[in-house]
């Protein structure tokens, strides 16, 4: 996806506040964080939302296996940490390339604002 911001911080053609990369994720800081920590983690291919069909059971199954290993990285295992999939119109997704939001670092109200 040529005009897909995430597609061009995953190419290196945009700079992030890159916090882990292997050969298929990419996890960066979110540019307006809403925690202390809010990272997001991303495939480095191009799947717009958990509804597309690229988002197979096995990629989600490594990318989900990421987030306890990033936490410890990031420090924000042990006091928890909130994982956030925003998906499509109605759930608040505004890049329309897969993303967990990994977000820790304070207290989190729970439901969201
Ligand atoms: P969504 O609302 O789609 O779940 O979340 C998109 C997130 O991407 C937002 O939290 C927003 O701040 C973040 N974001 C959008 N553009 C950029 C960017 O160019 N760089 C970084 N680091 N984060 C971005
Ligand atoms: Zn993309």
């Amino acid at each position: 996806m040529s005009d897909c911001i995430f597609c061009k911080i995953a190419k290196h053609e945009i700079p992030c506040d890159a916090v882990y990369e292997d050969d298929d994720f990419l996890a960066f800081r979110d540019i307006n964080p809403v925690a202390p920590t809010h990272v997001l983690l991303i495939p480095k291919q191009h799947v717009s939302s958990l509804l597309d069909e690229g988002a197979k059971a096995e990629m989600l199954g490594r990318m989900t296996a990421l987030v306890p290993k990033l936490a410890e990285q990031l420090g924000i295992a042990a006091d928890g940490f909130r994982l956030v999939v925003n998906t499509g119109k109605e759930g608040g997704q505004t890049v329309h390339h897969l993303h967990f939001h990994i977000l820790g670092g304070r207290s989190l109200q729970w439901p969201p604002g």
